[in-house]
């Protein structure tokens, strides 16, 4: 008889569903027949004005030597990250992007006798590696779409190992401030772990919004995510990082892969914390394209999630996916969000001005074709 597979892997994998990316260009132009230049991607937060050219031409210096590992270490990378952060490198775990981290510090902390706390909303990796673990998600709803920090502390037991925190998160793109992430930290007990995901922190303006960083004296149960992909524009190669205690660092290497972050990756990542300049335009560019979007949603009508992100989520009404594939006919490419939740919304990424122009006049008729126009 043949063997079923399926009820061979671990409880918590048979009940998973991949993570669904933003689709691809190509797949997309194949599917239509399209042009792939001619389709706007805003599907995945990646960055709008191209890579660094300082960080390309590192990367592709690097390709020189394909052959020979990386360095298992990242030490020029730390050093440099160590240098800007004002961190020590022991406090510093590299990760083939921050979902290779996420997962690493999970397994690290939690099997399937612990509760892992995160929010309703919140960033789906969170819920994809608690349940590969076979742990319980403790899912606290939302407050006005965010994180409600006082019931994710008071949802904290003895069996809580983690607690997942996307400030600002993704896809609803909303934030707490300094005083607010504060607060919830001094709540929770030094034996459970806070995990606070600042991949997008780089777009945050305002001094009202906590840096991590500066969390991580207060906190010693305290692990800072941040990654490359978005503001840095690498998210091809996959770096991201984390920022602890070098106790909790140690622990953390002991467990990825040795070699997880790859040279060019590497070289990349090093390079562009050089590059401020490209930097201050991602910021420049994607504070422009939120003002842009929410012009244009407020010109239909339409509610949306104030974002302090570099995408937005709108509410396009119960025909969301109808909408989805409406502006898939007419070439462009967002984010349906049911998955989180949402069935009304669909995420926007940030693009350039004219990309922005060119999903806001698809919405326009994609909300009249899934006949959500009137
Ligand atoms: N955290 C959040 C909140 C995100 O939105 C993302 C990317 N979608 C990540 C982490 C992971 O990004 P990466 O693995 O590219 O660093």
């Amino acid at each position: 008889m043949a063997v079923d597979y399926q009820s061979l892997a671990v409880d918590g994998v048979q009940a998973l569903s991949p993570y669904q990316p933003g689709k691809p260009i190509d797949e997309l132009a194949r599917e239509l027949g399209l042009d792939p230049d001619a389709i706007v991607k805003l599907a995945s937060n990646e960055s709008p004005i191209g890579p660094s050219r300082k960080a390309l031409a590192a990367a592709k210096k690097a390709l020189e030597e394909m052959c020979l590992y990386p360095d298992g270490n990242g030490f020029a990378l730390k050093q440099a990250l160590a240098k800007r952060l004002d961190v020590n490198m022991d406090q510093i775990t590299l990760g083939n992007g921050s979902n290779d981290l996420l997962e690493v510090i999970a397994r690290c902390f939690a099997d399937h006798n612990s509760e892992i706390v995160y929010s309703q909303y919140a960033f789906a990796v969170y819920p994809i590696v608690t349940q590969a673990l076979g742990a319980t998600g403790i899912v606290v709803p939302a407050r006005d779409w965010g994180h409600d920090l006082d019931a994710m502390a008071e949802a904290v037991t003895d069996r809580t190992r983690l607690v997942f925190v996307a400030n600002p998160n993704n896809p609803t793109g909303t934030v707490h401030t300094a005083d607010a992430v504060n607060a919830f930290l001094r709540r929770i007990p030094e034996q459970v772990l806070v995990v606070l995901d600042e991949a997008y922190c780089e777009f945050l303006t305002g001094d009202e919004y906590p840096d991590g960083v500066s969390l991580l004296a207060d906190y010693p149960n305290l692990i800072v995510c941040r990654t490359f992909s978005k503001a840095w524009g690498l998210a091809a190669l996959r770096v991201g990082y984390a920022l602890s205690s070098p106790e909790i660092a140690d622990i953390l290497n002991r467990v990825r892969q040795p070699f997880n972050v790859n040279a060019p990756a590497l070289a990349a990542a090093t390079a562009v914390l050089d590059d401020d300049e490209y930097l201050n335009r991602a910021r420049e560019v994607n504070a422009a394209g939120l003002r842009q979007l929410a012009d244009g949603f407020d010109r239909m009508g339409l509610r949306y999630i104030p974002s302090a992100g570099n995408f937005i989520a709108v509410e396009v009404g119960p025909q969301a996916s109808g909408v989805y594939q409406a502006l898939l006919a007419r070439g462009v490419i967002v984010r349906p969000v049911a998955g989180y939740g949402m069935p009304r919304h669909l995420r926007v990424s940030v693009g350039l001005p004219e990309e922005n122009e060119r999903f806001l006049d698809a919405l326009a008729g994609a909300l009249v074709a899934a006949g959500e126009g009137g």
